[in-house]
């Protein structure tokens, strides 16, 4: 699918990727602006957490481009893509277990963002007031959707620009799912853009401003959430 190039905060352009010698990624275009929520779907296999380890520096593309305000990061390690206002949180949502909250929370510290208001503990422990209660307990304790908050609230604690998430509702109760949804509109509010992959079709239709299909390592149909072609959708991602 081409697109016209530079257009977005974070602007992926023919990136290929590879695990050994089987290609993963073909041409992968996609991008985000700020403030926006955007929506990667696909099955699974499709190339969706390769494309997040691409743009993150985990998985080194074997041609392409990653622009993000401007600056080339196709070739940086994790620690300067993060550091630069890319947040991750992958599927397995990983806390370390040992820490109390507040610990897992410092891990997560990084220097302000200009144009951004800075997380702290009191903004964050707002937007999530279950974290906010158990901040001395070891967080192997908490629950699962408990758990996907607290690695969400560590890496804004980075004071991230743009936020990729993947599958975040994977696994969780309805309940939690709900609660998800809410926590990541007033994170949108705030002005951070998300990027994240998602199987849960209804719970993206209520967060997420756009939508890419993601078929075979490539884009193969963009459309607003709003107006997304269920024949495509159907084609595409249903399993
Ligand atoms: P899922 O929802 O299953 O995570 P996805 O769309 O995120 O799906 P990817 O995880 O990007 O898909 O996987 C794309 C393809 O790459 C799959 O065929 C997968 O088996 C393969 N793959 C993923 N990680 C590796 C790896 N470390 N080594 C080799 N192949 C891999």
């Amino acid at each position: 699918m081409k697109r016209k190039s530079n257009r977005y905060t974070l602007d992926v352009t023919s990136l290929n990727a590879f695990y050994g010698k089987a290609q993963i990624l073909f041409n992968m275009s996609l991008g985000i602006d700020r403030g926006e929520v955007v929506v990667l779907l696909g099955r699974n296999g499709a190339g969706k957490t390769t494309t997040f380890k691409s743009i993150m520096g985990i998985v080194k593309p074997k041609g392409g481009k990653i622009l993000f305000n401007g600056q080339e990061i196709q070739d940086l390690p994790p620690y300067q893509t993060c550091g630069l206002g890319l947040g991750y949180v992958p599927e397995d949502r990983r806390v370390f277990s040992r820490l109390t909250i507040l610990e897992n929370l410092e891990v997560g510290r990084q220097p302000e963002r200009k144009g951004l208001e800075p997380w702290t503990y009191q903004r964050l422990f707002e937007l999530f007031p279950n974290l906010s209660e158990r901040r001395n307990q070891f967080a192997g304790t908490l629950s699962g959707g408990e758990q996907q908050m607290l690695t969400i609230a560590r890496t804004l604690m980075g004071n991230p620009e743009v936020v990729i998430l993947d599958e975040p509702s994977e696994g969780l109760a309805p309940v939690i799912v709900d609660q998800l949804a809410a926590t990541i509109r007033q994170i949108k509010n705030e002005g951070v853009s998300i990027l994240l992959a998602e199987q849960n079709l209804s719970f993206a239709k209520r967060i997420c401003d756009r939508a890419y299909l993601i078929y075979h390592g490539s884009v193969c149909y963009e459309s607003p959430l709003d107006q997304l072609d269920n024949d495509e959708y159907e084609k595409y991602c249903s399993i």
